[in-house]
């Protein structure tokens, strides 16, 4: 199959309320929507989240990556369809560059936003086109339970959001914490959801090594079930130095972008868990593999998601989420509880204990609104369908 035409939508898509961690508070979704047509006229959507703190992508060379390097190697491909192949190996052939040679000095951990952006439009496409859905790629082995994630916001805004999720009756709760009154926070966090919720923390890379340490001793009081990246991303060692003096299972994320980072990861006996995001590690086929890694290393995978990812990711997620043999926690399919509106045209978020079910439907299983794409793009890039 080949593909026959490429559309990318950098969208400003608003929150209903602002989100903030420890690098940047933000209030609207910057995603990238791949649009991508295939000879029969089927067409499939994909979608990147660039994040210059994470792989060193930003919205706009996140575009020209696209343009310069991933349209040219999909639109000279001829695809095969799935028929069966195993999930990894079928992903596999669908050749999309994460790197090329103008990236010296560029700062560019991998591409891997664009890279998913491509790769997720041409499974939804490629699936759509053979009337397969993802599901049947990825067999769903469970209903996926959702966590809230608390924003580093006012203590008093904190237990406000704990207050709703516990509502809600969510039994996974992550708080952003920044170095600036962590224990007053989760203990005011802790009071509110009571013993039985699982709190877990999120450093995003605010912390020096012996900050990390004393911060997760200071925490161990509020049975916190994991502490994520409270290092900057760096040598594995000093990830593993945190570990080392702390009883909270340490998780990798800014740190874990590559299957490279993972071997390394592992090696240095770094941490006890990962979590996954598709648009930061390069789309389904390499978080696959690295789940894949975690797993034969007795590493606990989280399936995560992007602040503002819209129902394109989320879609992906979700079947990731219940394929995968194992999850310690599940991050995502916020919709339009934090986007004025999803592009999906049936509502994609979690319910009730912040469950959902698996997704059925040809491709991803979203229909995806046009219109709203038109609505909230910033910038609209029609590919060159034939070489000049
Ligand atoms: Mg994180």
């Amino acid at each position: 199959m080949r593909i026959v035409d490429a559309t990318l939508f950098a969208l400003q898509i608003p929150f209903v309320e602002a989100f903030a961690h420890s690098v940047r508070s933000r209030s609207s979704s910057d995603a990238i929507v791949v649009r991508l047509r295939a000879a029969d006229g089927t067409v499939g959507y994909g979608e990147a989240v660039a994040r210059p703190y994470v792989t060193g992508e930003t919205v706009a060379s996140c575009l020209e990556f696209m343009e310069r390097t991933l349209w040219p190697a999909v639109k000279s491909a001829d695809y095969a369809p799935w028929v069966g192949q195993e999930p990894i190996a079928w992903l596999g052939s669908l050749t999309l560059p994460t790197e090329d040679s103008a990236d010296a000095d560029t700062g560019v951990v991998a591409w891997n936003a664009a890279r998913c952006g491509f790769e997720l439009a041409l499974v939804d496409c490629l699936l759509k086109s053979a009337g397969v859905s993802l599901g049947e790629l990825l067999p769903p082995r469970r209903s996926v339970i959702y966590s809230g994630v608390i924003t580093a916001s006012s203590i008093e805004g904190a237990v406000k959001h704990a207050k709703r999720f516990k509502q809600f009756a969510l039994p996974h709760i992550k708080v952003k914490i920044t170095g600036e009154a962590d224990r007053e926070r989760l203990a005011a966090i802790r009071a509110a959801v009571g013993p039985e919720v699982s709190l877990r923390v999120d450093g995003n890379g605010a912390y020096s090594v012996e900050g990390a340490i004393a911060t997760c001793q200071a925490l161990a009081d509020f049975q916190i079930d994991s502490a994520e990246q409270m290092i900057p991303r760096g040598n594995p060692q000093e990830l593993a130095t945190v570990q080392a003096a702390s009883t909270i299972p340490q998780m990798a994320d800014e740190s874990l972008i590559t299957l490279a980072d993972a071997e390394a990861l592992i090696a240095a006996g770094a941490c006890q868990g990962f979590n996954l995001r598709l648009s930061k590690c390069g789309g389904l086929g390499p978080t696959l593999a690295i789940a894949d890694l975690a797993q034969s290393a007795g590493i606990q995978v989280q399936v995560g998601c992007q602040v503002g990812e819209t129902a394109i990711l989320s879609a992906a997620g979700r079947h990731l989420a219940a394929y995968l043999p194992e999850i310690s926690f599940c991050e995502g399919s916020y919709g339009s509880l934090l986007l004025r509106e999803d592009l999906s045209r049936r509502p994609i978020h979690f319910g009730h204990q912040g469950l959902a079910k698996p997704l059925k439907g040809a491709g991803l299983g979203v229909e995806i609104q046009d219109s709203l794409l038109e609505k909230y793009a910033q910038q609209i890039i029609t590919l060159p369908s034939k070489a000049a």
